[in-house]
């Protein structure tokens, strides 16, 4: 498998834009590869700049859980494009949108669009504070919430991958703001509540944690904080950018049954196209400008495109069966990369909820950072190299997940776990 045009395209990248990429794990760092440039994609396929095909379980880290280019999707972005790209004025597709999202999500009774998750969870944050009038916020470690000064605090993802939790040009003063939980540990949410009564304005978690890997809540676990919020005061935020829409139509907090003050949404909402959005109750989202005084806005908001995308994407995820078939086809692969690992002899501890899966390079169970990062990264990169090497694109991290879309077809997963026990095999 030639590469040499990815290589070639990388090396002039890096002289213009830092590091060669505008977010840094697509650079492939971690795992001691160059990246490869990707010229187009179609369903479970992408298609590099040298025109090698990789089934893909990046999905641009979510959205293409109907695969790419889907052909609704496609004629809905288009025939926008001929109506208009951009007002900066409303318009009806938002209406249309956001009666979407508040039929799905049980928390939102209003909902604003802004264009990422980034945008998303720091707009939340502040409202939460606006509503609150206190200043602190609460996240776990190995929870991503987008590249936010206030958020980017022993954050996962990338800032995992590349050991930086605390950026460098994060005032000292705004991370003094974040305190630092440890995911499925109640104990050590209540010691921090207790140490800071009446000054915390938000808990925002990831419900099922997907930027350190795949994992998953513990039972009682979002149910704890639920209470917790409650009884102190405090906005719960669930920060569903990832597993909105994805683990189920309403998101985790239909399929836990634990509903959250707030929640933040991407991705799959975008259809492919740059959105994020806020939600929750009435009450708190009223607060915002111009209704109320916290201010946020946005030039590209509701754009137009994406509205269509995300409008032609929710329609193809009410299809009756649709998250039962991603279930079952997610199930087979995640189960058939575990048993591959097994066979071969070499301990990986796999998670997995609906459509959301990972492996980890670890002898033991992972349930907060702390476990996912024991994991064997060399090992994983090795791991990472050999797949791609079989036409697989998975993550460039050990702590990132992987996505399944129902465009993967029976033989795509099949030749996955083909290529994983080849891959175990020789590691
Ligand atoms: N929250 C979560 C849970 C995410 O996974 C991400 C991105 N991976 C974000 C927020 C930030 O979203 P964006 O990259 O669109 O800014």
């Amino acid at each position: 498998m030639s590469t040499t045009r990815s290589a070639t395209l990388f090396a002039e990248a890096k002289n213009i834009i830092p590091g060669g990429v505008n977010s840094p794990v697509r650079a492939f760092k971690s795992v001691g590869a160059d990246p490869l440039f990707i010229d187009h994609a179609a369903g479970s396929r992408i298609f590099d700049a040298d025109n090698n095909a990789y089934i893909d379980y990046v999905g641009s880290w979510g959205p293409m859980i109907v695969g790419h280019c889907h052909p609704d999707v496609v004629a809905a972005v288009k025939a926008a494009a001929d109506k208009g790209s951009s007002f900066g004025a409303p318009t009806e597709m938002e209406i249309t949108l956001a009666k979407m999202v508040i039929d799905a999500v049980p928390s939102i009774e209003m909902v604003r669009m802004v264009s990422s998750g980034t945008e998303a969870t720091m707009s939340a944050i502040r409202l939460a504070r606006g509503y609150t009038g206190r200043d602190k916020i609460m996240k776990f470690s190995g929870c991503y919430h987008g590249h936010s000064d206030s958020l980017l605090v022993k954050a996962g993802s990338g800032a995992a991958t590349f050991g930086v939790p605390d950026s460098p040009g994060v005032p000292q003063d705004f991370a003094r703001l974040t305190l630092t939980a440890t995911f499925n540990d109640l104990e050590s949410v209540k010691a921090l509540v207790n140490d800071n009564k009446g000054e915390i304005a938000c808990i925002i978690v990831e419900p099922i944690a997907g930027n350190m890997g795949t994992v998953p809540p513990r039972p009682g676990f979002l149910e704890g904080l639920r209470q917790i919020c409650s009884d102190e005061g405090i906005i719960l935020i669930f920060d569903e950018v990832m597993c909105g829409f994805r683990v189920a139509y309403g998101g985790a907090q239909e399929l836990y049954g634990v509903t959250p003050d707030m929640t933040t949404l991407g991705k799959i909402i975008g259809g492919g196209l740059p959105v994020g959005a806020f939600g929750g109750k009435k009450e708190i989202m009223s607060l915002l400008s111009p209704s109320g005084g916290v201010y946020q806005a946005g030039t590209l908001s509701g754009n137009p495109l994406a509205m269509a995308a995300g409008i032609a994407m929710l329609k193809l995820l009410q299809r009756p069966g649709f998250y039962k078939e991603l279930e079952d086809k997610s199930a087979y692969v995640a189960d058939g990369i575990a048993k591959a690992a097994k066979d071969a002899g070499f301990p990986i501890y796999s998670t997995r909820v609906g459509s959301m899966f990972c492996a980890f390079f670890t002898k033991g169970e992972v349930h907060d950072w702390n476990s996912a990062a024991t994991s064997d990264t060399a090992a994983f990169a090795k791991y990472f190299r050999l797949m791609l090497a079989e036409g697989i694109n998975l993550a460039p991290s050990q702590f990132e997940t992987a996505f399944v879309s129902n465009a993967h077809t029976q033989s795509d997963l099949d030749q996955t776990i083909a290529a994983a026990a080849k891959s175990f095999k020789s590691l």
